[in-house]
């Protein structure tokens, strides 16, 4: 890379691209992995591991404490095997009702797995994407081609809705990832729906039910999503 320039900083799915001439570098954070622009005579923390060095002496460097993340280089990223099945963006244009009602045909699983399907649709977390179903009145476990394109619109304005809410109060964090109380620390966001079973409904106060699908805590009112 060196005496490249960095020409455009992107992101696809929870890749981050600096695109050069010639290629670019994707990093991934891991669990985390964190970026920060320093001047390149810092001393490295044990967990940096990697310096991107620019032109004055700033650097790009990378710190990853658990090792999750990973840099690489890519002539064509956006072909490279991690993110060429990817599917649209859910902030992006091509995302909405029809698109989702689209790739629902023929799925007879659960909605919520086709929104967590990161080849339909990349970048819906497990919170978000039971978030964005109770605010859609949508029942998570719902057959994903049984729902009406009209409802689909809606879910995917509540994704968008969700997913820009906690992009503005910093998204979440790992940090205090559970509380001693066992429900997630995620602060600035506030979370109708997710780690709240047994309480009521904000809707309609019946008590908020969970249960365990992919492995994922799937959190739904049986009286407000159908
Ligand atoms: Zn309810």
């Amino acid at each position: 890379m060196k005496g490249l320039e960095v020409e455009l900083v992107e992101r696809r799915a929870k890749y981050l691209l600096l695109a050069t001439g010639s290629g670019s570098i994707i990093i991934h954070l891991g669990m985390s992995g964190s970026l920060r622009i320093l001047n390149q005579n810092v001393p490295p923390h044990q967990h940096d591991h990697v310096d991107i060095v620019f032109d004055g002496g700033i650097c790009l460097r990378y710190r990853d404490p658990r090792r999750f993340g990973c840099i690489l280089w890519s002539r064509h990223p956006l072909h490279h095997r991690l993110l060429r099945h990817l599917g649209p963006e859910p902030l992006g244009d091509e995302f909405d009702g029809a698109y989702l009602h689209r790739v629902a045909y023929r799925r007879p699983g659960p909605v919520k797995h086709l929104l967590m399907n990161a080849g339909l649709v990349s970048g819906i977390g497990n919170i978000y994407a039971n978030e964005a179903l109770f605010s859609a009145g949508i029942h998570p476990l719902r057959s994903a081609n049984r729902i009406s394109v009209e409802r689909y619109q809606r879910l995917a304005e509540e994704v968008k809705r969700v997913l820009s809410n906690a992009i503005s109060a910093g998204g979440t964090t790992l940090r205090d990832f559970q509380k001693a109380d066992g429900n997630p620390g995620y602060f600035g966001l506030s979370l109708q729906i997710y780690g709240r079973e047994g309480e009521p409904c904000p809707s309609c106060s019946r008590p908020i039910r969970r249960r365990m699908t992919q492995q994922r805590s799937t959190y739904y009112c049986v009286q407000c999503q159908r």
